[in-house]
Order: structure tokens, then C-alpha cells, then sequence
């Protein structure tokens, strides 16, 4: 039996989802059908915030983020990795903490020197990390949703520039980009007051959060009308 535990990395996340999904998403799915499934709950979480719904929120969110963790299989990016490069407890942008972005009207990216000394373990750590750096006492949940729908947009584009052209660099620019997917996720939890960790620990106690079996069996049918 696979669980998550509230002391979870991201990097064990990842590895979870690959052990109970890695074969029925080889078998069943390619990237665009998993983007499909990334959007398609990402928009039913979005529904629980215009419903004021925080639990359907939160359910639909935690499954597209797995499905999202899926990609990141397929794509063989190691996301905590590419997290951590872009969110070294700076803002990618204006390279302070907690971000100064607004404040000083920052228009170009600035460079920032990695302290590895710094870096966060856990993935409740890493959530910490992102209240400080972007508190959510400076946007609404509205705002944190359509910060993510635009990031989920990009990482969308990236892949179809990718796609098209098979090009090294636009493949990193998929990985830049899924790092701030991440940042946004863990941005719309914090404004949910979700805990992320303890929210997957419950989720996923036992195998796949449906059927409970390593891997899935949760049938082709059953997922693609899956509704939560
Ligand atoms: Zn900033
Ligand atoms: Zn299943």
C-alpha cells in the first residue's frame, strides 16, 4: 500500500502519483489528454470558488493537480527541482521576499543568487515559503484563481510550442512555466486556507483515492466522466 504523509516532499508526491497512475496514464492517455484533464478540474475548482463552495474547490484542485503531477511524469520533470530554481525563496520576478513586485513597479526580471543553504524539504515548508513570499492577505481567492488560469494557459502554450517545433530550449521554457503552475496552486490552497499536505494524506491514505488499488483500475469510462 502507497500513502502520502503530512511530512510529504514534493518530490514523494510525484513519485506517488507515478507508482498508483504512471500505468494507466502510459496506457490510456497522452499529454493533451492529460492537459485536457488538468483544465477540465482546474475549471471545476474555479466553479467552487464563483459557488463559494470551498470544498468542492478543494477536491477539484487536488485532483488536477495530481493529473498535473501526471505531465510532470510523462514529461520526466522533476518539478520540486524546478520549483525550487525559480522560487529560491525569491519572487522569480523582482528577486525579494516577500515579493516587491507591486510596490516598486518591477518591469524586468531580476537575477537571483540560490542559496541551497535555504532550501525548503517538505512540501508544507514549501507552502509556508509561498505565504510568505505572496501572503494572501494581498489578493482575494478570485485573484489567485485567475492567476492560475493564466499560468495553466502558458504551461498550455509551452507544451504546444514544444510539440510543434521539438526544440531543447522551448522545452525549458515548459519547465519554467510549470514551476510557476505549481506556485499558483499552492497560491489558490493558501487563499483557501487549505493545508496541502494534510489534505493529500487524506486523500490519498490508500492507493488511488477511488478504487484503492496500486496501480489504478479505475476504468477509461469511469475516469474521463469522473466528476468531483
Ligand atoms: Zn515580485
Ligand atoms: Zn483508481
Amino acid at each position: 500500500m502507497e500513502s502520502i504523509k503530512t511530512d510529504t516532499t514534493i518530490k514523494e508526491y510525484q513519485a506517488f502519483i507515478q507508482k498508483v497512475y504512471g500505468l494507466p496514464n502510459d496506457r490510456y492517455f497522452d499529454t493533451w489528454d492529460m492537459l485536457n484533464n488538468l483544465g477540465r478540474f482546474a475549471m471545476r475548482g474555479m466553479k467552487g470558488i464563483r459557488k463559494n463552495d470551498k470544498e468542492k474547490a478543494t477536491n477539484n484542485f487536488i485532483i488536477a493537480l495530481s493529473w498535473f503531477m501526471s505531465i510532470m511524469n510523462q514529461l520526466h520533470i522533476d518539478i520540486e527541482q524546478e520549483t525550487w530554481e525559480r522560487f529560491p525563496f525569491f519572487c522569480s520576478y523582482c528577486a525579494s521576499y516577500p515579493c516587491s513586485c507591486k510596490e516598486n513597479k518591477v518591469k524586468e526580471r531580476q537575477k537571483v543568487v540560490i542559496d541551497d543553504t535555504k532550501r525548503t524539504k517538505t512540501l508544507q515548508e514549501s507552502q509556508d515559503m509561498f505565504q510568505g513570499l505572496y501572503p494572501k492577505e494581498d489578493r482575494t481567492l478570485e485573484h489567485a484563481g485567475i492567476h492560475l488560469s493564466e499560468e495553466l494557459g502558458e504551461f498550455s502554450e509551452a507544451i504546444l510550442t514544444f510539440r510543434g517545433n521539438h526544440n531543447d530550449t522551448d522545452f525549458e521554457k515548459i519547465t519554467r512555466e510549470a514551476a510557476d503552475v505549481i506556485s499558483c496552486f499552492i497560491g489558490v490552497f493558501n487563499s483557501l486556507n487549505v493545508n496541502l499536505a494534510e489534505e493529500l494524506s487524506q486523500q490519498f491514505s490508500n492507493n488511488c483515492h477511488i478504487c484503492h488499488d496500486i496501480p489504478c483500475t479505475c476504468n477509461f469510462t469511469f475516469i474521463t466522466e469522473f466528476k468531483s
